[in-house]
């Protein structure tokens, strides 16, 4: 039997986080706490979990500016990140993907929905480990092992959604990919994913890859397909 994946839940409203890690425990995972960034940050020097679901209205530190440091630590920089937020404002979901969270989910929701959006988390991390190989297109060449990504030599930094985003087009090239196609292969489960979730990320992915980013074209009506470059450019 495979162990329980081990989530921290960092939120500081007691009877919420206490109502998450009862309906967690009842779906097989295994729950930890935190109050504040404080709590989670000495909970994620003590054991790595393999996923946090980290709430966005913290006292203290906030969440975002948490998950932004997280993400600038190399040990937490791949961690498997989900914000949890009470406001349902488009600003501050795309902020959260901005500050490179892997997935959002919005209060109320039910504990199978939760259970759901960890699942598809912790297996598009699996799945990205599987196959390790260097993939090359134009200058642009990604290592699906260290997960570094480079344009003419000079190394790219993705947030991890931007990067399998990237490695699933890499693996593509000038192939159309329609956003379904797009949230069923990188995102996988696409039942609480918005399709705008695509643009959203591919416009942080163009920014990421800065002289590269022609290189992921918009194809009108139908998609996105990453292509060689053209003439004798970048
Ligand atoms: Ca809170």
């Amino acid at each position: 039997m495979e162990a329980a994946p081990k989530v921290l839940v960092v939120e500081d409203e007691a009877a919420i986080a206490e109502l998450i890690a009862t309906s967690l425990r009842h779906q097989g995972f295994a729950p930890a706490l935190a109050r504040d960034a404080v709590e989670a940050r000495r909970a994620l020097q003590a054991d790595l979990p393999d996923v946090v679901l980290l709430d966005w209205m913290l006292p203290g530190e906030s969440g975002e500016s948490f998950l932004r440091r997280l993400r600038a630590e190399p040990t937490t920089r791949e961690l498997p990140i989900v914000m949890l937020t009470a406001r349902s404002e488009e600003a501050d979901k795309l902020a959260g993907f901005e500050g490179g969270a892997d997935d959002y989910i919005t209060k109320p929701f039910s504990p199978a929905e939760l259970a759901a959006r960890l699942r598809a988390v912790l297996r598009r991390r699996q799945g990205s480990a599987v196959a390790m190989q260097v993939l090359q297109l134009g200058r642009l060449q990604l290592d699906t092992d260290t997960h570094r990504v480079s344009h003419d030599g000079q190394r790219i930094h993705l947030g991890p959604t931007e990067f399998r985003l990237l490695s699933h087009l890499m693996r593509q090239p000038e192939r159309v990919h329609s956003r379904a196609s797009l949230l069923s292969h990188v995102w996988g489960d696409q039942s609480f994913v918005e399709d705008r979730t695509v643009d959203v990320h591919i416009k942080r992915l163009r920014a990421a890859l800065g002289p590269a980013a022609s290189m992921v074209e918009t194809v009108r009506g139908a998609g996105y397909r990453l292509c060689k470059p053209h003439g004798g450019g970048a």
